[in-house]
């Protein structure tokens, strides 16, 4: 049989509006805490930059369907209108197993789903300092033309609304110092770590 793990997996979901900083934040929680980033697969167009298996799992649409109907997704949503994004659901329950903090980086809407099927997540989102500078960042990183941008930009607020009704999140955090961002998400996560290996 199998020997359990020194301490249970942690499913952590991060979530924030687009340009918000949460990839960065995501990786660099990644590295403090030696978690393990899942893989999205996405129907999104790959952007320059964008590194296949690494950031997502870039797939035709009809390979997300199979993917979704043969239920190997964990959630999945379609984020912007024809860009659907979903969870593969197998490394999620490897990393569990194996007693790692497995890291979400996914929208409200996934974490909705999570939520309803695996009760013990903890979740954080990422808020803008203003609205001014989410604006800011979208274009700073160079991704997408301006009207995509719009676009996001425009799904923010309503992003936020839901974020802070739904339920599902533990902590609300604002990205303005990104060092001072890491550090307490590291921080919020180590002491839920922490609080439930007390409960053991
Ligand atoms: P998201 O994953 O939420 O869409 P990104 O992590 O891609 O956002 O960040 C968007 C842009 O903002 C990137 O150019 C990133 O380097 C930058 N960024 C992230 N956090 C900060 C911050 N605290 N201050 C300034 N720029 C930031
Ligand atoms: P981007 O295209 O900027 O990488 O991601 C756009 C949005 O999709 C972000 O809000 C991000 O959190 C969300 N997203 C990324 N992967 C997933 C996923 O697997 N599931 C869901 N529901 N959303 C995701």
């Amino acid at each position: 049989m199998a020997k359990n793990p020194p301490h249970p997996g942690m499913l952590l979901i991060i979530s924030g509006p687009s340009g918000v900083g949460k990839t960065t934040i995501t990786h660099e929680v990644e590295k403090a805490l030696n978690g393990v980033f899942s893989v999205s697969m996405t129907t999104r167009p790959r952007a320059a930059g964008d590194r296949e298996g690494v950031d997502y799992h870039f797939v035709d649409q009809s390979e997300f369907d199979r993917a979704r109907n043969a239920d190997e997704l964990l959630e999945w949503a379609e984020v912007y209108p024809g860009c659907s994004y979903g969870t593969p659901r197998r490394p999620v329950e490897e990393a569990l197993r194996e007693g790692k903090l497995m890291i979400l980086e996914i929208d409200v809407a996934g974490a909705e789903q999570v939520k309803r099927k695996m009760h013990d997540i903890f979740a954080v989102f990422v808020l803008p300092p203003s609205e001014e500078v989410l604006l800011e960042r979208l274009r700073k990183r160079k991704r997408e033309e301006e009207a995509v941008i719009q676009r996001r930009f425009s799904k923010a607020l309503s992003e936020i609304v839901r974020a802070m009704e739904c339920g599902v999140y533990n902590e609300f955090i604002v990205n303005d110092d990104l060092g001072k961002a890491v550090e307490k998400v590291v921080q919020l996560v180590t002491r839920e770590l922490h609080l439930r290996a007390a409960r053991r």
